[in-house]
C-alpha cells in the first residue's frame, strides 16, 4: 500500500471505478424465457429486461443496498453508470441521495441510448445535465456505441465538455460493439471511462482510462481483456456485482496469472489505486482491516480480508463492521420488498 497505509493494516477508502447500484436486486431474479449463449443475448434476456422493470423506488432500495454493501467492503466510492428507460427523470438524485444516506461518495452518470428509440436518448441527456447542471458529482453516461446514434454520441460527448467531465461509456465489452473504436475515436477525451475494452485492439487509440471488471467478464465469457497490453491507465470495478475492490484485485490478479504466469500482483494493485485518481476525495476516507500488512503481495493470496472501521470524510461510517449511519437491517429488509416487485414484474 505504500504512501497511503498511514498505519499497518489501514488504507485509504477504496474505489469502484464502474458499479451498477441499479442491479444490486437483482440476484434471484427469475429465469429468463431462453437461457442466453451469447454477451448479446445476456444484455437482451436479463439486463434490459430488468432495468426496464425499474420504477424510482426500486431503485431508490436498489442503491441503498449497493452502497452499503460497498461500505462494508471498505469501498468509500463509487462511478455508478444507471439505466432505468421507464423512470429517467430524476434518477441520478435518487443513487446520489441514496449514497448520502448510506455516506459513501457516488460519481452519477446516466447511460445515454437509442435502444428505446430518439425520444429515449434525448431523456436519458436531460438527466446528464439535469444532475450536472444542479452540481451533482457526476460523468454523461453512454450505454455503448452499438446502441447508440452517431447525433447521440455526439451530444453525449458535447454535455461532457460543456460540463467539464468526462463521457463513462461501455466499448467492445462483446464481439457486437466492435464498431466503437472508430466512432468513438474522434470524440474521446483523457477524462473519459471505457469499461471493459475486452475486444479492443492494442493500439485504439481512444484515450481515457480502460476500466477493467474481470468478475462480470467471467461471467458473462466475453473474454480476458488483457489490460496490461493498453497504454491507457487501467481502473476497476465491479460492473454490478457487489463493490468488494479487494475480491476484485484478487480476481484481476489471478485471471491475469492464468494468461500469464510471470503478472506480479503490483500490477493489479495498481489498477486498484488508479480509483484515487479517478475519485480523489476517497484518499482522505479511511479503512481498517482485518490483516496487516494492507500490500500487493500478500493481499493476492489473502482472500479473506474484511473492513472493521471506515471513515468517511472525517466521520464514522463503519464500526466494527456495522453501518453507523444507517440501520442495516432496515435497509436489507426494504431492499428485500423492492426485489419481490421488481422480480413480480419479470
Ligand atoms: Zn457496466
Amino acid at each position: 500500500m505504500s504512501a497511503l497505509e498511514a498505519t499497518p493494516g489501514t488504507t485509504a477508502g477504496l474505489v469502484c471505478a464502474h458499479h451498477h447500484l441499479y442491479s444490486a436486486l437483482a440476484r434471484g431474479m427469475p429465469a429468463p424465457p431462453s437461457t442466453p449463449t451469447t454477451f448479446l443475448s445476456v444484455l437482451e434476456q436479463i439486463w434490459w429486461r430488468l432495468d426496464t422493470a425499474l420504477d424510482l423506488e426500486m431503485l431508490e432500495w436498489s442503491a441503498k443496498l449497493g452502497a452499503l454493501e460497498a461500505l462494508e467492503a471498505g469501498c468509500t466510492a463509487i462511478v455508478d453508470h444507471h439505466e432505468s428507460p421507464n423512470a429517467i427523470e430524476g434518477s441520478l438524485s435518487v443513487i446520489a441521495d441514496a449514497c448520502a444516506e448510506i455516506g459513501v461518495r457516488v460519481v452519477a452518470s446516466y447511460g445515454v441510448t437509442d435502444r428505446h428509440g430518439p425520444d429515449g436518448a434525448r431523456r436519458g441527456l436531460e438527466e446528464n445535465e439535469r444532475f450536472l447542471a444542479g452540481g451533482g458529482r457526476g460523468m454523461v453516461g453512454v450505454h455503448a456505441a452499438f446502441t447508440c446514434s452517431d447525433d447521440t454520441l455526439a451530444a453525449a460527448a458535447d454535455l461532457a465538455v460543456r460540463h467539464g467531465v468526462g463521457v463513462h461509456v461501455h466499448v467492445a465489452e462483446g464481439p457486437d460493439d466492435s464498431s466503437a473504436v472508430e466512432r468513438l475515436r474522434p470524440l474521446s477525451s483523457d477524462d473519459w471511462l471505457l469499461i471493459h475494452g475486452v475486444h479492443l485492439p492494442d493500439d485504439h487509440g481512444l484515450r481515457g482510462t480502460i476500466v477493467h471488471n474481470p468478475r462480470s467478464n467471467m461471467n458473462n465469457a466475453v473474454g480476458y481483456a488483457r489490460p496490461a497490453r493498453f497504454a491507457n491507465p487501467v481502473a476497476l470495478g465491479t460492473d454490478g456485482i457487489g463493490a468488494d475492490m479487494l475480491a476484485e484485485f484478487q480476481l484481476a490478479f489471478v485471471a491475469a496469472r492464468a494468461d500469464d504466469v510471470s503478472f506480479s500482483p503490483d500490477t493489479a494493485w495498481s489498477w486498484l489505486e488508479r480509483g484515487w485518481s479517478l475519485v480523489p476525495e476517497a484518499r482522505t476516507d479511511r479503512v481498517r482491516w482485518t490483516y496487516e500488512p494492507m500490500e500487493p503481495w500478500h493481499l493476492a493470496y489473502t482472500p479473506t480480508v474484511r473492513a472493521i472501521d471506515v471513515d468517511i470524510d472525517g466521520e464514522p461510517a463503519l464500526r466494527d463492521g456495522v453501518a453507523t449511519r444507517v440501520e442495516p437491517a432496515e435497509i436489507r429488509a426494504r431492499a428485500a420488498e423492492q426485489a419481490a416487485r421488481l422480480h413480480a414484474r419479470l
